[in-house]
């Protein structure tokens, strides 16, 4: 498999747009809007960085991956994205690897690319996301 570079960083809060005063006000990222992803019961907004960007997640329902994960751990780091060039074949090659992936196959993730999670319990402790963009 080949990885791209990073592509974004995954940051829990609480509400984005209490969240946002640190990245955008104090840092002064920019943020260009937001976006929802129902089927993951998450509110996302992206802020560039270079080649990468910040991904601020707030949860739209307290049944939602996001909401069990604040109330475990807090707001803060969630999960690291690295761009690859073939989401599947990398998904493939994980998996005879013997990584415990989540997702088994690609699914839409925000901004229209395809996502897949791979397990902590394979990757020292870090939640994995894959992306590629279509
Ligand atoms: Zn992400």
């Amino acid at each position: 498999m080949k990885i791209l570079k990073i592509d974004h960083i995954g940051v829990a809060v609480n509400s984005i747009d209490a969240g946002k005063n640190f990245w955008k006000e104090i840092l002064g990222l920019s943020l260009e809007g937001t976006e929802t992803v129902e089927e993951q019961k998450v509110t996302t907004a992206f802020m560039p960085v270079g080649e990468s960007e910040i991904e601020l997640l707030e949860s739209t329902s307290p049944e939602g991956p996001i909401a069990k994960f604040l109330e475990k751990r807090g707001e803060g780091f969630q999960h690291i994205a690295f761009m690859v060039e073939d989401i599947e074949s990398a998904l493939s090659e994980l998996k005879e690897k013997g990584i415990k992936l989540i997702d088994e196959k690609p699914r839409k993730g925000a901004g229209g690319k395809k996502i897949a999670f791979l397990h902590p319990k394979s990757t020292n402790g870090v939640l994995v996301e894959l992306c590629q963009k279509i």
